[in-house]
This record gives C-alpha cells, structure tokens and sequence, in this order.
C-alpha cells in the first residue's frame, strides 16, 4: 500500500489508513493524511453545500 498522498509505504495492511475511490480510482491514505484528507473533504462538502 503507497499513501496517495504523501507517498508513504506499507508492507501490510494498515487498518488506521483509509480507502476511497477517487475517479473511479481505489487510493489509500495514512492516518496522518487521512485526517487532513478528511477536513478537505468535509470543507469541499461544505462549499459545495452552501
Ligand atoms: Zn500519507
């Protein structure tokens, strides 16, 4: 597993990390990405939603 983001490695499956599909493309992301990840995605729902 490569985090899509920072490009950190994992030999075995993390369960702290997260998976989404992006663009119909599975990625993974850190725990350390996946909170930034999270707040970007909760601040482009909230723009979108208002
Ligand atoms: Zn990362």
């Amino acid at each position: 597993m490569v985090c899509a983001r920072c490009g950190a490695r994992s030999e075995e499956p993390r369960p702290t990390w997260t998976c989404s599909v992006e663009n119909g493309v599975r990625v993974h992301f850190c725990d350390t990405c996946s909170r930034e990840n999270l707040r970007a995605i909760e601040g482009r729902l909230d723009s979108a939603w208002w």
